[in-house]
């Protein structure tokens, strides 16, 4: 390749927008249906605990709700599935299975988190404080 040719490659490459993602200022795409971290609405979920049982990761521990939340009737045992991120493989079967529509799913993906390691902050999101817990 001669010095001309070599010369405008450089320059329509100076010009061009950068054909690398400049993550992780700018998101990656990711397909609609991607499965990221996902939680229990605990306004619809009844502890019933059978996403933990069917867990195929033993991902999930169901866990007394902390007091001070208003958790609904229909949890007389006010527990719910606390999901560790770090051992949940994202099969979603948790989701396929909860009887009562009660998960929440999401396309993040972005786990490397040591705040967010599981879901209780999520979870917990769903619910109103106040109640005698
Ligand atoms: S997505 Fe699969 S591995 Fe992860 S918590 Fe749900 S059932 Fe368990
Ligand atoms: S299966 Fe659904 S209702 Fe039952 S504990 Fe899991 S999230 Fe809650």
């Amino acid at each position: 390749m001669g010095k001309p040719k070599i010369l405008n490659l450089v320059l329509k490459n100076l010009a061009s927008k950068p054909a690398t993602i400049q993550y992780p200022k700018e998101p990656t795409p990711v397909e609609p249906d991607y499965r990221g971290r996902h939680y229990a609405d605990l306004g619809k979920c009844t502890g019933c605990s059978l996403c933990s049982i069917e867990c195929p990761a033993d991902a999930i521990k169901m866990t007394p709700i902390p007091s001070g939340y208003d958790v609904p009737k229909s949890n007389p045992r006010k527990i719910y599935p606390l999901i560790d991120y770090g051992k949940c493989v994202y099969c979603y079967r948790c989701i396929t299975v909860c009887p009562f529509n009660a998960y929440i799913s999401t396309n993040e993906y972005r786990l490397a988190d040591t705040a967010m390691h599981n879901s209780s902050e999520l979870s917990l999101s769903t619910l109103k404080k106040g109640g005698p817990g």
